[in-house]
């Protein structure tokens, strides 16, 4: 994909590089928080975005429930649902062999969106420019220094440059720049992965708009159609048990799939996949400053497990929130931190006890680590994305003993 057309690639006539806000990372998070400033406040405000984005994403299942959030952002429903799959019901074989369907037509919600990710950032993006954040794609981060005011290094193809800015917002994602930089205090729950296989268009039982997630021993498989008449298929399991059964390989994955019932099934009328990604997709939490001239927000602040598709609604409604932190800081000096920052942490216990839940449901395998950690009876297996060592939970999550451990970054590289 190419750069936005009102993006600052860098070239000889590169805009401005002093700005009240700098955020780094264009997803979701970034682009939300961009909007809300731009929208409601004459801040000024640059986006910067290290790529251009990938079209092979995950396929990510948004509910209805991110519609407010949308419309808050002031873009168009038509135009938000045009471009993405409608999702009509949820399939599950979770704690038995047989299929549960859940038909979104009973939720009192109406369906989902199967997104196309990259129709999606580049929607979020073009209104953020379009309200006059800078867009500053694609750029290098080389290093963050405080002082009076950030300086934010960047080096765009060639040439170097640096922006200086009154508050920085990570959106980075699961990087978390300046979550690492900073030294935050960071809690991680475990070391899942997803292994992604995208296939091109596939028979009419694949097409159905619905998820599928199967369990196996040592995981879940989840398939999602994509817009386009794709389709993705992923297997989440954790990074230990990835390496052992070797699923990093295609024929390895493959066989493991079809080991399955009603993935399996699928799967073996597929042609080979156009792409196999692998994603992390542990749970974190970052317990982020009080009153400080930065924040973090999206990925960077907090990211949960798949099977709870929190994470597209959160990246918009904690990248608003963080805007008016900001907004907050520079008006007033401050004021909105404390309540962001716990509002986080709230809402994480809440998810960790939900997950916790869910997983119990699924008893077929006692003896397998996968679900072992995750009911709680397996050791503490957090590590820092830094190769920090999990230490023993003082009070940011549930008590020492079960599966969960807080980790402290203490890198100060960029990357
Ligand atoms: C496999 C998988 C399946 C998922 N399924 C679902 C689902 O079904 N439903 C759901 O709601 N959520 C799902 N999620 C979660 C969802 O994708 C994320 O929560 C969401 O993308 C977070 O948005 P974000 O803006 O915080 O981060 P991201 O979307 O990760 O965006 C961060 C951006 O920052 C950029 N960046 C990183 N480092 C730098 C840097 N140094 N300088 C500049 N830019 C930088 C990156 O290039 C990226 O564009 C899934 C995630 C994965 C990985």
């Amino acid at each position: 994909m190419a750069a936005p057309a009102a993006a600052d690639t860098g070239g000889p006539h590169a805009g401005e590089d002093d700005y009240d806000v700098v955020i780094l990372g264009a997803g979701p998070a970034g682009a939300a928080a961009a909007i809300t400033l731009r929208r409601h406040t004459r801040l000024r405000v640059a986006l910067v975005e290290r790529r251009l984005f990938d079209p092979f994403r995950p396929g990510e299942t948004v509910s209805a429930a991110l519609f407010p959030l949308v419309d808050y952002l002031g873009i168009a429903r038509a135009r938000f649902e045009e471009r993405h799959l409608q999702s009509y019901a949820h399939a599950a074989a979770w704690g038995g062999d047989a299929l549960v369907v859940r038909d979104f037509l009973f939720n009192g919600q109406g369906s989902g969106l199967h997104l196309d990710r990259l129709a999606f950032d580049s929607m979020l993006l073009d209104e953020a420019g379009q309200l006059g954040a800078r867009i500053v794609q694609p750029a290098e981060l080389l290093a963050i220094t405080a002082g009076e005011r950030w300086s934010v290094a960047l080096r765009q193809g060639e040439r170097k440059r640096t922006l200086s800015a009154a508050y920085v917002i990570d959106c980075s994602g699961r990087s978390s720049v300046m979550v690492r930089q900073q030294q935050c205090a960071v809690l991680q729950t475990d070391r899942m992965v997803g292994v992604y296989a995208y296939y091109d268009a596939v028979d009419g039982r694949a097409r159905l708009q619905r998820t599928l997630v199967e369990t196996t021993e040592h995981g879940w498989f989840y398939l999602a159609p994509l817009p386009g008449g794709r389709t993705a298929v992923a297997f989440m399991t954790d990074a230990e048990t990835l390496r052992t059964l070797d699923l990093l390989d295609p024929e390895a994955w493959r066989r493991h799939a079809l080991a399955s019932t009603h993935i399996g099934a699928l799967v073996r009328e597929l042609a080979a996949p156009q792409a196999f990604r692998q994603y992390p997709v542990h749970s974190r939490v970052a317990r982020l400053p009080a009153n400080a001239a930065w924040t973090a927000a999206g990925d960077a602040a907090a990211s949960f497990d798949p099977v709870s598709s929190l994470g597209i609604g959160h990246a918009l409604s904690s990248g608003i929130h963080a805007a008016r932190v900001a907004h907050a800081y520079l008006e007033q000096g401050g004021g909105l931190g404390e309540g962001y920052r716990q509002s986080l942490l709230d809402h994480f216990q809440s998810y960790v006890t939900t997950r916790r839940s869910l997983y119990a449901n699924e008893q077929r395998w006692p003896g397998a680590g996968f679900w072992q950690r995750r009911a709680g009876t397996g050791a503490v297996c957090a590590q820092g994305q830094d190769g920090s060592r999990t230490r023993p939970n003082p009070g940011l999550g549930p008590a020492a003993g079960s599966s969960e451990g807080v980790v402290r970054t203490r890198s100060t590289s960029i990357k």
